[in-house]
C-alpha cells in the first residue's frame, strides 16, 4: 500500500489567489470573496499539516470497491460531505454543477479505466467522491487525499470549478500519484507532481472531447475563466509562462525550461518545464500514446525523484513501450529530445 501524502492539492496555485486577494484589498479596502478564499486555502493547508501525522497513523486499506461515484451538495458551508445528492446510477439532479461533477468524475474514471488499465484512484475501485457548492463565492478546488471539491467561483475571475473536465482530471490525478510514485510535494518532486496532475488532466479532456494533440489547445483551466477574462487560462503547456497576464491575476511565472528554474519555488511554477516536456512527447507520439508512457514512468518513480530520475525512467519506459508497439518505434528519440530540449539532460 502506498500512504497518504497529507497534503492538500489545490487546482488554482497561492500566486494567483494571494494577488487576486492584494488587488481586491487596495481596491476596496474590505473583506472580499478573493481574501476569504485566500484565507480559506490558508486555514485548510494548515488544518491538513496538523492533521497529517494523525491521519497516517490511523490509515486502513480500502476494502476493494466499484469506483462508484457520489456527489455531495455543501450548501455553500465550508465543510464537507454535507449532503449526498446523487451515486452511481442515479438521474440527474437539479443542480448542473451537480451532474458536470458528476460526469467529469466518470469521464476520468473511464480514461485511466479505458487508456491505462487503471481501477479508479487506488487501482482497487476507491468511490470517488466530489463536493458542489463548498463555501462562498470559493475561487478554487482541490483534493485532499480522500475527495474532491469544487469551488463555485467568484464570476469575476473564476467561474464554478466544475465547467473544466481538466480540473477533476488534474485532482484525481493527485490521488493516482499518492498511490503510485508518492511524489513529495516541494521541489522537483512536486513539480513532478504537480505535472502529472496536468498531464493526465489534460488527457482526461482530450479523451472525453475526441480530441489529439495537433487539435488540442494544451491550456489548463481555460473554461473555468470568468467572463471578461475569457481567453486567459491558468497555465500553457505548449509555452509555459504565457497562460495570463492581466492585473486581476497578475502575469504568468511558470518556467518552460531548467533556465528559468526556480530554486525552492512552488511546485506549480517549475511543473512548466514537465508539462513542456510532454506537450513536446504527445506532440511526437500522439496523446495517448504519451499518456501511456508517462503513466508507466508515474510507476516507477519514487517519492524524491528529480527531473533527472524522470528522464532516466521514461527513457526506459519508452524502450519497453516501443519494443511492445504501444508507442512508436521513435520513442525513446522523442523523449531524449524533449528532455534535452529544457535543459535537463
Ligand atoms: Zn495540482
Amino acid at each position: 500500500m502506498s500512504t497518504f501524502q497529507g497534503h492538500v492539492c489545490f487546482y488554482v496555485p497561492p500566486h494567483i489567489n494571494d494577488h487576486i486577494a492584494r488587488v481586491a484589498d487596495k481596491a476596496a479596502g474590505r473583506s472580499s470573496a478573493a481574501q476569504r478564499s485566500a484565507l480559506a486555502s490558508r486555514v485548510l493547508r494548515e488544518r491538513r499539516r496538523e492533521t497529517h501525522h494523525a491521519a497516517l497513523a490511523t490509515l486502513t486499506p480500502p476494502a476493494p470497491g466499484k469506483a462508484d461515484r457520489q456527489i455531495y451538495d455543501d450548501l455553500h458551508q465550508w465543510n464537507v460531505n454535507v449532503d449526498l445528492i446523487r451515486g452511481e446510477g442515479d438521474s440527474p439532479v437539479a443542480g448542473q454543477n451537480a451532474n458536470l461533477a458528476y460526469d467529469y468524475l466518470g469521464a476520468t474514471r473511464e480514461f485511466y479505466k479505458e487508456v491505462l488499465g487503471r481501477n479508479s484512484l487506488d487501482n482497487a475501485g476507491l468511490t470517488i467522491v466530489g463536493n458542489v457548492n463548498f463555501g462562498v463565492d470559493y475561487n478554487n478546488a482541490f483534493f485532499d487525499g480522500a475527495e474532491m471539491v469544487f469551488g463555485n467561483g467568484d464570476n469575476v475571475i473564476f467561474k464554478d470549478f466544475t465547467n473544466d473536465v481538466d480540473v477533476t482530471g488534474h485532482e484525481l490525478t493527485h490521488g493516482v500519484t499518492q498511490y503510485t510514485a508518492g511524489l513529495e510535494y516541494h521541489d522537483q518532486p512536486g513539480a513532478l507532481n504537480e505535472a502529472t496532475s496536468d498531464i493526465m488532466g489534460v488527457c482526461v479532456e482530450q479523451y472525453a472531447g475526441g480530441l489529439d494533440a495537433g487539435t488540442f489547445n494544451w491550456l489548463i483551466g481555460e473554461d473555468v475563466m470568468a467572463d471578461d477574462l475569457f481567453g486567459e487560462a491558468i497555465r500553457s503547456m505548449a509555452h509555459p509562462g504565457t497562460a495570463y497576464d492581466n492585473p486581476q491575476m497578475g502575469k504568468d511565472p511558470q518556467a518552460d525550461s531548467m533556465a528559468g528554474y526556480v530554486d525552492g519555488g512552488d511546485p506549480h511554477v517549475n511543473s512548466g518545464i514537465i508539462n513542456r516536456v510532454f506537450y513536446l512527447i504527445a506532440t511526437d507520439l500522439g496523446s495517448m500514446p504519451a499518456a501511456k508512457l508517462w503513466y508507466a514512468t508515474l510507476q516507477n518513480l519514487w517519492p524524491a525523484a528529480q527531473f533527472s530520475d524522470a528522464a532516466l525512467v521514461c527513457g526506459q519506459m519508452a524502450r519497453i513501450l516501443a519494443r511492445d508497439k504501444t508507442i512508436a518505434r521513435q520513442g525513446p528519440q522523442t523523449v531524449r529530445a524533449a528532455f534535452r530540449e529544457v535543459g535537463i539532460v
